[in-house]
């Protein structure tokens, strides 16, 4: 086991492939529906590794999230931060790098993308 993933998205569909490709890399895999829900489970694994991360999501949406956890003594660096989104603009990629992600993947993914991926960020997973 290579450690947490949260993978947060409000479409079913999103949280059932990433999580089956996040799992296929040999992670243990924490599946969220908004950023409210992602904070309730961060404070109840503040040992998370990574965060996959939705943009467009009800009640509190992926870059509030993102600021919120950076502005935390404890997650000013971890858990890393990959934004899995259609917001591909380059305006949304600054202002979600400058809010704290580190990597940005669009959608569609596929499992050479993710890799790629944890691959600049120096996470090992399962070859
Ligand atoms: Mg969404």
């Amino acid at each position: 086991m290579f450690g947490k993933v949260m993978v947060v998205d409000d479409a079913r569909v999103v949280r059932v492939s990433l999580g089956r490709i996040m799992k296929s890399l040999d992670f243990e895999v924490l599946k969220c529906e908004d950023g409210q829900q992602a904070l309730d489970t961060l404070r109840e694994h503040p040992d998370v590794k990574l965060v996959m991360l939705d943009w467009n999501m009800p009640v509190m949406n992926g870059y509030d999230f993102l600021v919120s956890i950076r502005e935390m003594d404890e997650h000013k660096q971890q858990p890393m931060v990959i934004m899995v989104t259609t917001e591909a603009s380059i305006p949304s990629m600054m202002k979600a790098l400058a809010a704290g992600a580190d990597e940005y993947v669009m959608k569609p993914f596929d499992i050479e993308m993710i890799k790629s991926k944890l691959d600049l960020l120096g996470v090992a997973y399962q070859q």
